[in-house]
């Protein structure tokens, strides 16, 4: 069943590919969607569903409120979901591609499937780095943050300006390249590392830190860095090292 699936994904996939024109390929891109490890959402376009989100909307209190969790997950990222089928239902050449394939392939200008493709994987990505109760790198993931950056402090201090660096509504991120070493990058509003028409150099996202002032205004107002580093306190290592892994393999 299992494989019959993947051969079915991922043929639809290469048919699906086979219409589009080659795009200038770039040696830092990420994996091709194809070959790399499991996708962060288990389900294809046009059929997104909006994930659960893991626990409480309290359960990150007090560096996140119960309400701000639950108008974020319960609305905003709901409407991220039902819009990005909708424009998926008008788009058949996304049909059966995981959200990582449709990040990879979306236009600059198709501008609902960018908006509410990187809205929908961004948030599930979010919901999953962080935990009440937060656990620390492995030790293949700490050798590269301190090959990287010296620290976790250092990681930290760097993703914190990335984050206070971005101008209005976006992201700030640590990814890795193909090779294992690690960067931090952002971007504006929806737009995902992953999208290689859209960003200047792709990379594979390991955890994102929403700065959306949905994201903190209830509580934090017009104080980002408060609520960047109340939820760098959140953030599950455990996590973010198994997705570090899997990527390389
Ligand atoms: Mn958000």
């Amino acid at each position: 069943m299992m494989k019959k699936r993947t051969f079915l994904k991922v043929t639809s996939i290469a048919t699906a590919g086979s219409l589009i024109l080659p795009i200038t390929s770039c040696t830092t891109s990420p994996k091709a969607p194809e070959t790399k490890t499991k996708s962060l959402l288990d389900e294809v376009g046009p059929n997104f569903t909006l994930p659960a989100l893991g626990y409480a909307f309290n359960a990150l209190e007090p560096a996140v409120d119960a309400q701000t969790m639950q108008i974020h997950h319960d609305k905003h990222h709901a409407g991220y979901v039902k819009n990005l089928n909708a424009g998926l239902e008008k788009e058949s050449v996304y049909s059966g591609m995981d959200i990582e394939t449709i990040l990879n392939r979306v236009s600059a200008n198709d501008t609902v499937i960018r908006n509410n493709g990187g809205g929908h994987f961004n948030h599930s990505l979010f919901w999953k780095i962080l935990s009440p109760t937060p656990a620390q790198p492995s030790d293949k993931l700490a050798n590269a943050i301190n090959q990287t950056f010296g620290s976790l402090n250092e990681l930290k201090n760097q993703l914190t300006s990335a984050a206070l660096g971005v101008f209005g509504s976006g992201w700030a991120w640590l990814c890795t390249k193909d090779d294992g070493s690690l960067l931090i990058t952002s971007t504006p509003n929806q737009d995902n590392p992953l999208m290689k028409n859209v960003v200047k150099a792709t990379s594979y996202p390991l955890l994102g830190i929403d700065v959306w002032e949905h994201a903190y205004y209830l509580k934090y107002q017009n104080l980002r860095g408060n609520y960047v580093s109340a939820i760098l306190e959140k953030i599950d290592w455990g996590y973010v090292s198994d997705r570090y892994q899997s990527y390389l393999g």
